[in-house]
């Protein structure tokens, strides 16, 4: 069973997605854990070209096929073998965060960017994605670090990728899960639990 969990940066998702795996996990399933960028080996190099402020500019297709290479090896030799032997895989981040960033973020066309993901991937679909929806302005202020490459964009940049999450879930509802994610995490992972719960083969 695949799980993607999405959205724009300060959402909350590794928190959601360190809670989930708990949870699946006292029931008595192997979960896997993983996210994009940076799950493998090639993907930590690609993940440091991507994001260090150090690498200046990249082109925008440049920069969204590092990401669908980093995605294809991700895809390939973590979730497809944890997928085979029947664990639970929970991603943070996967193709939808590449349509919302690299789509209407950087203004590619969003099919476009949806066609080469679905050749990197090998047209892998999760089951469930999980869209925790915040506004721009809320997840500032949960940034604790130093803003990286991406997070230093301007508000309408994060505000066009929100978007584009957001014009995803709607073409695709019986995927997505859609929370508020501006409520406390506690809240949250209730509402992910209960979906779960009707669609989790447990
Ligand atoms: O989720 P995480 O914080 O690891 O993501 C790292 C950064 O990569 C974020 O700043 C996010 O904005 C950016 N990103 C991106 N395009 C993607 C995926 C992530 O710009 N397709």
């Amino acid at each position: 069973f695949f799980i993607a969990v999405e959205g724009g940066d300060g959402a909350g998702k590794s928190t959601q997605v360190e809670a989930l795996a708990s949870w699946i996990r006292a029931k008595g399933h192997e979960v896997v854990v993983t996210r994009e960028p940076g799950a493998t080996a090639v993907g930590k190099r690609l993940r440091s070209i991507l994001l260090d402020v150090s690498s200046g500019g990249i082109s925008h297709r440049t920069e969204a096929l590092l990401y669908a290479a980093d995605r294809a090896e991700h895809i390939e030799t973590v979730v497809r073998p944890a997928l085979a032997r029947g664990a639970v895989v929970i991603t943070d981040r996967y193709i939808d965060s590449a349509v919302a960033y690299q789509g209407a973020g950087r203004e590619l066309a969003p099919t476009e960017i949806a066609r080469i993901n679905r050749w990197a991937t090998g047209g892998l679909v999760p089951h469930l994605t999980v869209l925790l929806d915040v506004s721009p302005e809320t997840a500032r202020e949960r940034f604790t670090e130093a803003p990286d490459r991406l997070e230093s964009e301007p508000p309408e940049f994060h505000q066009r990728v929100r978007s584009g999450f957001l014009t995803l879930a709607a073409a695709d509802p019986s995927r997505y899960l859609v929370i508020d994610a501006g409520q406390e995490p506690e809240a949250v992972t209730t509402v992910i639990r209960h979906r779960l719960d009707e669609v989790l083969p447990l």
